[in-house]
């Protein structure tokens, strides 16, 4: 009894230091829920590049499509990702059909004036060499890399199909050097998240569209520069390169690209809006290591990627409700089908993954690695990550 008389004696003088502890948890949560708020996604400008008067590049000349058609395809199955899985996001397409003709600065204008959280430009990419391809995305900065100044000038140079480009521009000319001195002096506010959200569509379109990766790279396209909000700038593939253009313009490629892109930005709107807590907040130490490196944004970092072979076979199983329901990925090498699960850059985490679909029925599933797009040996895979946190 006593002993019950004394814990109350010690909570009663007490009382004071417990309701202001109470004050300071509920006010917190509180706190939390208003950052919380704050950070979720409201509005998604997605802008299919070109269009009207303006085709893009022409790809091969196989195609009476070309560039503007190929990007708003895509971005309009990736915005309509979004909406079927977050109605509560509104989406802004710059342009929404292949008439529309936008000047470059409308179409940022319209991200800012809308107070937009992400703005996601969609192009193809274009070479002299018809054996480039690759997808790649950028974030905006200045490169001193030949390759990302000529992907950003021909870009730019749209603007020259401006009727008044002289007036809107401020003397911008994207064919003169001079004329990028302005952007190394932006200040690029967003870069954090930009690079972020980069990184996500960098590795999905290696996972589930199957694209070689060719990195995250900066450069100085005008239509991001402008963006007061994290953006990126998508290539998604050469139209240039026949095989690329064939699937660039298929709708299973389009339909990969648009998921790759959706995939990308679930996981980087679950990342800022803090949802998962423990997984995302670990992802976002770790992507905040990457880009504290300055040349990590054209590094090999976390490119190894390590996959569990279930198996090969000499039909397409894609269509087994199995192999559907454990989304394996087919890879047809001459008439043989492989199939993989997983996506791991860890590889510890892939080895748990083999064990389970070995004791799912799957009596020969293996790790294989792969590093950017091809496959290499185990060995290579794992010397290149000891190289790579070595670099770190
Ligand atoms: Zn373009």
């Amino acid at each position: 009894m006593s002993k019950l008389i004394k814990l109350y004696n010690i909570i009663l003088s007490n009382a004071r230091w417990l309701f202001l502890f109470v004050i300071i948890v509920s006010n917190s949560s509180f706190i939390d829920d208003k950052i919380a708020a704050k950070n979720k996604l409201k509005v998604i400008v997605i802008d299919p590049g070109h269009g009207g008067h303006d085709p893009g590049n022409l790809g091969t000349g196989r195609y009476k499509k070309t560039e503007k058609h190929i990007a708003l395809a895509i971005s309009l199955k990736f915005g309509e990702y979004i909406t079927q899985n977050f109605p509560e996001i509104k989406i802004i397409y710059t342009r929404e059909s292949n008439e529309d003709f936008l000047k470059l600065g409308e179409r940022t204008q319209l991200a800012n004036d809308n107070n937009a959280d992400l703005f996601i430009s969609v192009h193809c990419d274009a070479f002299t060499n018809p054996s480039a391809f690759g997808a790649g995305v950028y974030v905006m900065g200045m490169s001193k890399l030949k390759a990302n100044m000529d992907v950003a000038m021909k870009e730019n140079a749209v603007i020259y199909l401006e009727d008044d480009y002289k007036e809107n521009y401020d003397g911008f000319d994207p064919n003169t050097p001079e004329s990028y001195i302005v952007f190394s002096l932006t200040q690029n506010t967003h870069l954090d998240q930009s690079l972020q959200l980069a990184e996500h569509v960098e590795q999905q379109f290696a996972i589930i569209a199957n694209r070689k990766s060719r990195g995250v790279k900066q450069a100085p396209f005008y239509v991001i520069s402008r963006a007061n909000m994290p953006s990126i700038l998508v290539e998604a593939g050469f139209l240039t390169n026949p095989d690329e253009e064939d699937f660039l313009h298929s709708e299973k490629g389009q339909d990969y690209l648009a998921s790759a892109i959706f995939s990308a930005f679930k996981t980087y709107k679950e990342s800022v809006e803090g949802v998962g807590e423990n997984d995302n907040k670990k992802e976002k130490i770790e992507i905040k290591k990457e880009i504290s490196n300055t040349d990590l944004i054209t590094s090999t970092l976390h490119k190894v990627i390590f996959k569990v072979q279930i198996g090969t076979y000499l039909k397409s199983m894609q269509n087994e409700k199995l192999f559907m329901d454990i989304k394996a990925e087919e890879d047809e090498i001459n008439g043989t089908f492989k199939y993989y699960v997983g996506g791991e850059m860890d590889k510890n985490k892939a080895d748990i993954l083999a064990k389970k679909m070995r004791k799912n029925g799957f009596k020969g599933a293996f790790i294989v690695a792969f590093y950017k797009d091809s496959r290499i040996s185990m060995k290579e895979a794992l010397d290149l990550q000891t190289k790579i946190n070595n670099h770190e």
